[in-house]
Parts: structure tokens; sequence; C-alpha cells
């Protein structure tokens, strides 16, 4: 896990949050293993085939089927059918679902910041064994945002996983009509980058606007497109009249400084914490002595 400079990840006690990147990469919406077809402004891509490119195609976890007369390859740690080379194939990391066991304070935790946890090509057990960590560690906020809030239906959300869509124009509201029917029981909408007037022609706002818990707002970054201030006053003054805490990133250089508001959940009163020999106790006993292994079963 690692520190994260996203400003919206914030641990309670107001500090920098982290991100657990145990699954990585994207095939964009409604992209395929054999088409992907990622966001043009995707900074998680951008990173992948830069510096990072290096360490996540060294991630394949290659293992070869004795017994068949060509030894087929398997590429474990990538989605079926993904693309080996590709630096932004979903991969798993199976040796960092330890990460979050790690950390002694309730901390705040951004999952897969840099992919998508919810495609619908990510292998099933990869979403579960995440959702079964967050669930194991309730002194912990996790937070997944999702273009593709559908497969979240298919999942139990533990109460401290927060579940947002990304909503950029008016017509991704179709995401919020389905996060509405997930079990997350805290969520929230970032618009970011927000490219349109998402409340233009909506007024009344969505009914199913009234389920959500926050909103977070920010611009497009390379190339910068700052939104119109008038797009973010309907969706702040929207969201005040619905009661719903704001938050603005610093890239919208709002007048005045940004608005910086969290859902009161977040610093609801935790979990049981458990000491170190509890922890590594359980993490042993699961894993037949190999704590990578924990969660990926
Ligand atoms: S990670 Fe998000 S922004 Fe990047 S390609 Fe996937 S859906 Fe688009």
């Amino acid at each position: 896990m690692n520190r994260t400079k996203i400003e919206w990840v914030k641990n309670p006690d107001g500090s920098p949050g982290w991100t657990w990147n145990k699954v990585t990469g994207c095939l964009g919406p409604n992209g395929t293993p054999s088409k992907p077809r990622r966001c043009l402004y995707c900074f998680a891509h951008r990173l992948a085939r830069g510096r990072l490119k290096k360490l996540y195609l060294s991630n394949i976890g290659c293992s070869l089927i004795d017994g068949s007369p060509h030894h087929i390859r398997l590429y474990t740690n990538v989605i079926p059918d993904g693309d080996p080379n590709d630096p932004f194939t979903p991969r798993h990391w199976p040796d960092r679902a330890t990460g979050p066991y790690r950390r002694k304070t309730p901390s705040t935790i951004f999952i897969s910041s840099m992919g998508e946890l919810l495609g619908d090509y990510i292998p099933e057990d990869w979403i579960k064994n995440t959702l079964d960590t967050c669930a194991e560690l309730p002194q912990h906020t996790f937070q997944i945002l999702t273009k593709n809030p559908k497969r979240a239906l298919y999942f139990a959300f533990p109460d401290n996983v927060w579940l947002g869509v990304t909503v950029t124009s008016r017509s991704d509201w179709f995401r919020v009509g389905i996060l509405r029917y997930s079990h997350a029981k805290i969520k929230f909408i970032s618009f970011e980058p927000l490219l349109d007037d998402a409340f233009a022609r909506l007024s009344p706002p969505p009914s199913d606007f009234s389920i959500i818990d926050w909103v977070i707002i920010g611009a497009q970054t390379q190339p910068t497109l700052i939104p119109k201030a008038q797009w973010v006053y309907r969706i702040i003054d929207t969201a005040r009249q619905a009661g719903i805490p704001v938050f603005l990133k610093n890239n919208l250089h709002w007048p005045g400084g940004p608005i910086r508001e969290f859902p009161p959940e977040l610093t609801r009163p935790r979990g049981k914490v458990e000491t170190n020999s509890q922890i590594s106790r359980r993490i042993l006993s699961k894993s037949g002595g190999q704590p990578h292994v924990l969660v990926h079963k």
C-alpha cells in the first residue's frame, strides 16, 4: 500500500489516506480483452505505460501445466484472454493481499486507484477476496470508484466499503440509477473530470440523487479542462439542498478555496482493532503458513 496524494482519500484523523492496488489495469468502459476502450484522459493508463511499465509487465504469474505435450502456459495474474504484453491489462497482485492488515490505526484505503476493480472481465474471486479482506478489517474505511456499477450488484458489500460512480456528463447518470441498487452503505458520485453541465435540464434532480452520501467534483488534467463555474455551482446547490457533503478538488481553482466536506461516516467509532499477535495468528492459520495467500484462495 502507498500513501496517496488523492485529496479526497483522507484518514479519519485528517492525514492522507492510502491506495491498495491488489488489482490493477482496466480495459475501459465497454472494453473487452481483444478490444480495450480506455478513456483518453486516463491518468492510470499513462502511468502504466510510463514509469510503471516494467513493473507491471513483470507481473504475469506465469506457470506451466505439466502433462500436456506442449506444457500449456498459464498467466495466473492476468485476466483470462488478457494481453500480458499490455501493462494496463488487468492484473492481480497476490503479494499485496496483506497490505491493509498491516495498518494499525483506522485508515482510509482507496482500492484499485490504478484500474477498475469492477470490470466485467475481472475474475470473480479477485473481487470477492478483496471484499473479504475489507470485511475482516472494520476499523478501516475502503473506497471503490467504478464506471461499471452493475458488476457491484453481484457482491455483498461490507458497511465499511464505500462505493462511488464516475459521472463526467449527463449521459453518465444511468450509473447512479444502478448504484442505488448496490449493497454499499455509503454511495458517492465523483464528478471528475466534469465535462458538461451534469444537471442541465434536470429540475428537480433525478430521484436517484437522494440516495447519494457524498459528491466529489474535479477538473480534467492533462490536457487541462476546467469546467464552467455554473456547472459546478449547480452541483453544489443541488447537493446542499439534499444535505449531501461536497468535496471540491484543488484542480478546479475554486474562488475562495475548495470546499472540503466528508460523510460523517468517516469519523464514526471504528470496530474492534486486533493486536499484532491476533493478526499474525489469523493470517497464518488461514494461509497454511504463507501470509501472501491469505485472501487469494
Ligand atoms: S481506469 Fe477509469 S479512467 Fe482509466 S480507462 Fe478505466 S474507466 Fe477509464
